[in-house]
């Protein structure tokens, strides 16, 4: 029998200094949860049970694998440790972007990925959104979506040179994407920061938790079988079954998925060492004069700038502005994050009024040290059918969404199309905490250069 819990994880002291949650900004008081539909109804696991595949974790990614595993006639099982979308899921800025981060553009992919993996990625990711909102509209998921373009504002003269190759690398792939002009870029945001801005029209944004919540009610729709409160506590390879246990109940699978993001809790130590939690803070702000919609973001896309710590907005439905970014400081209170992403805002958009912090809340997401997304074997053998999933690196909910779609095709055998992404061993970081300490350094350097930069392009 091999055991692969790992019980007694607790966080190191550098991740509780750099990533630990303020306990006042929780899933609760989010501005998606104040206004999301509720999702389906569910039960806890009770006593033992039986599935083809077994997914730990009720996010896009464990949702859309289930939902296409049950559209393909494969038997499949949801355990959610809380609620559907209490990870990630539920707390993100909403915006649905159809590309990968700054720096990880096609020939990138191609470099690390390898040539035929590089392509897979780039196309899997360069067709989410179109499958996000396709998604949404098969299953009527009422969540505010909007599929209005997603833009990246680009904050210096010298960036030009760059939006112009990475919009060549994305239309070579067949992407509708495009260069917008310094006039079309303040236009778009409603900022004179900005020096031009790449635009792709199938991006947009929606309300992240009633998106999860409904990919939740559409694959139990479709026969997924979905348990919530229902926290794993260990998983065991036994014989050539999955053993998995939960306060109340047991799972066996012949098959594993795990997609807990940043929060497994030690379920795989390996797979989740290759990852670092970054904590994110959000903010929505009050409802604005819906006038000042002609002025900011006046085509109601999604936006987020080139800055190494980036600038990101959206509207909401009731004309709130929703931001948000890193922490204040590693060490800084509840009350400063709030105000924070505020502040910073409203220097770059004086048309605005006072900005007051209507809903804080914040998350957490998982990445790679190579931001890559990862198919990870658990056990000890190639043959044991146990795998962990992240394909989170900022932007991860129109690409969770599609390698779960992906996941599911492999899953069930029942397509050619290859997997984008390589089975590999879990391949962690040597001292896991280190990573966190030197984010810690990164953020204070990054945003010195940040003002630099901004300030020689005045
Ligand atoms: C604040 C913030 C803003 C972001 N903004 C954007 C954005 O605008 N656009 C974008 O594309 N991406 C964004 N992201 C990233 C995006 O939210 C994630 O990439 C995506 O939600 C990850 O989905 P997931 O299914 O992999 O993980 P999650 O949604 O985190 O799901 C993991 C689930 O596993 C469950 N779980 C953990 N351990 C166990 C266990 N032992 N047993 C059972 N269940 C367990 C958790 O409760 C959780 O629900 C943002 C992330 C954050 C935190």
């Amino acid at each position: 029998m091999t055991k692969i819990a790992h019980e007694g994880y607790s966080p190191t002291l550098f991740e509780r200094l750099a990533a630990a949650p303020h306990p006042s900004l929780t899933f609760q008081e989010s501005f998606w949860h104040a206004t999301a539909p509720a999702g389906p109804r569910t039960i806890p696991l009770e006593g033992e049970a039986e599935t083809d595949v077994a997914i730990v974790g009720g996010g896009y990614l464990g949702f859309s694998t289930a939902l296409h595993l049950a559209e393909a006639g494969v038997e499949a099982t949801v355990l959610e440790a809380d609620e559907p979308g209490f990870g990630a899921s539920g707390r993100n800025t909403g915006f649905v972007v159809p590309n990968l981060l700054t720096g990880l553009d096609p020939t990138v992919m191609r470099r690390e990925m390898g040539d035929e993996h590089g392509r897979l990625i780039c196309d899997m990711v360069g067709q989410s959104a179109e499958l996000v909102f396709d998604l949404i509209r098969r299953h009527g998921i009422a969540c505010e979506a909007r599929q209005s373009g997603w833009i990246q504002p680009v904050h210096t003269p010298e960036k030009l040179a760059w939006l112009e190759d990475r919009v060549a690398q994305w239309r070579s792939l067949g992407r509708p994407v495009q260069a917008l002009s310094r006039d079309e870029a303040v236009y778009e945001t409603g900022s004179e920061v900005y020096h031009g801005a790449f635009l792709d029209p199938t991006g947009g944004h929606l309300n992240p938790l009633a998106y999860c919540r409904g990919l939740a009610a559409a694959a139990v729709q479709a026969g997924a079988r979905l348990h919530t409160n229902s926290r794993v506590r260990e998983v065991q390879r036994q014989g050539d079954r999955w053993r998995l246990t939960t306060d109340r109940g047991t799972l066996v699978a012949k098959r594993l998925l795990l997609t807990t993001n940043s929060t497994g809790g030690g379920l795989a130590p390996k797979a989740e060492g290759t990852q670092f939690p970054i904590t994110l803070f959000q903010v929505a702000s009050q409802p604005l004069d819906p006038a000042l919609r002609e002025s900011v973001l006046p085509r109601d896309r999604s936006a987020a700038d080139t800055r190494k710590e980036l600038v990101a907005y959206r509207w909401t439905w009731d004309n709130r502005i929703v931001t948000g970014g890193l922490l204040a400081s590693p060490f800084g209170s509840a009350e400063r994050a709030k105000t924070y992403h505020l502040d910073r805002l409203q220097e770059m958009l004086p048309q605005l009024p006072p900005l007051e912090p209507a809903y804080a809340w914040q998350g957490r997401l998982a990445a790679a040290r190579d931001f890559m997304p990862r198919l990870m074997r658990l056990g000890e053998r190639g043959s044991d059918q146990g795998w962990s999933a992240i394909a989170c690196n900022g932007r991860g909910m129109a690409m969770t969404t599609a390698l779960g779609r992906r996941l599911a095709l492999w899953l069930s055998g029942g397509s050619n199309e290859k997997l984008p992404v390589p089975v590999t061993d879990p391949d962690p970081v040597a001292v896991p905490s280190l990573a966190s300490v030197a984010f810690s350094v990164w953020l204070p350097w990054n945003r010195r250069i940040d003002r630099a930069e901004l300030k020689r392009a005045k």
